[in-house]
């Protein structure tokens, strides 16, 4: 497929899970990717892996919660290929406790990577995503945007403030050609998961099992592609049924 041909992506957290396979994704697809990820080796390796596929890959070291780091890496980004068309904001960390003992320091650092990344990297992406004239940023919610679990109050809060930030900043860029769009995903086999007792995941899943970290790449890449060319502020869940 050559749906990404000409185009330049910029993904968060490509070095691992779902970030990783959308970065192999669109590459695959005739994209050029530039992978943002503190994680340096593995980033590296990625690229290394999509460039021996035949593909077009870099990396750039991002901590996400830096707004200086935000305007070095579309820099790159400019100065490597000229344009810039899509912004996957990916990376993001959560927290598991209860919230009488969540502490602010987890708050403050779980809402600085999930959510004020994604508002940092929309506003330093603005002018190259306008000029690009096709531009599409496409960030990861989840379904814990949407529905609560009981606990990680500061992952719900952030990613439920990403489906909002997504529709009002598509709203406002709808007449600037570029489409804004989150993906939900599911409980995701990815290294996010930790500990997390998978079987009890998998029991509260109607399809009975966790999605792959290619099923949401592969939604992520039609969300950013031409195949959903009028869909802007919209919500994409995938997530086995469990918000059904
Ligand atoms: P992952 O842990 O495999 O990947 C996350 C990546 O983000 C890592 O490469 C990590 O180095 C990077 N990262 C973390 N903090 C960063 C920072 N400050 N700056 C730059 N990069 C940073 O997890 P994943 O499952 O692939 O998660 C990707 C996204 O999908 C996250 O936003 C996550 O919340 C979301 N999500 C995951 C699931 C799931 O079950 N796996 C479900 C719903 C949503």
């Amino acid at each position: 497929m050559t749906r990404y041909e000409g185009r330049v992506a910029l993904i968060t957290g490509g070095a691992s899970g779902i970030g990783k396979e959308t970065a192999k994704r669109i590459a695959a697809e005739g994209g050029t990717v530039v992978i943002a990820d503190l994680q340096d080796d593995a980033g590296a390796a990625v690229v290394t892996e999509i460039q021996s596929h035949g593909g077009s890959a870099s990396f750039v070291h991002l901590d996400v919660t830096s707004e200086d780091g935000w305007a070095s890496a579309v820099a790159t980004v400019l100065d490597r290929h000229g344009r810039l068309d899509v912004l996957v904001n990916n990376a993001g960390i959560g927290d598991t406790e209860p919230l009488e003992v969540t502490t602010s320091q987890t708050w403050d650092k779980v809402v600085a990577v999930t959510q004020t990344s994604v508002f940092l990297g929309m506003k330093a992406a603005a002018a190259a995503l306008k000029a690009s004239g096709n531009g599409a940023v496409v960030n990861i919610s989840s379904m814990y945007g949407i529905v609560g679990s009981g606990v990680s109050p500061a992952y719900h809060a952030a990613k439920g403030a990403v489906r909002l930030l997504t529709k009002t900043t598509a709203l406002g860029w709808a007449k600037e050609g570029v489409r804004v769009n989150s993906v939900h995903p599911g409980f995701i086999d990815t290294p996010i998961l930790g500990e997390t007792d998978r079987d009890a995941l998998i029991a509260g899943t109607p399809m009975g099992r966790l999605g792959r970290p290619e099923e949401i790449a592969a939604l992520i890449a039609f969300v950013a592609s031409d195949d959903a060319s009028f869909a802007t502020g919209a919500e994409f869940v995938a997530d086995g049924g469990y918000t059904a």
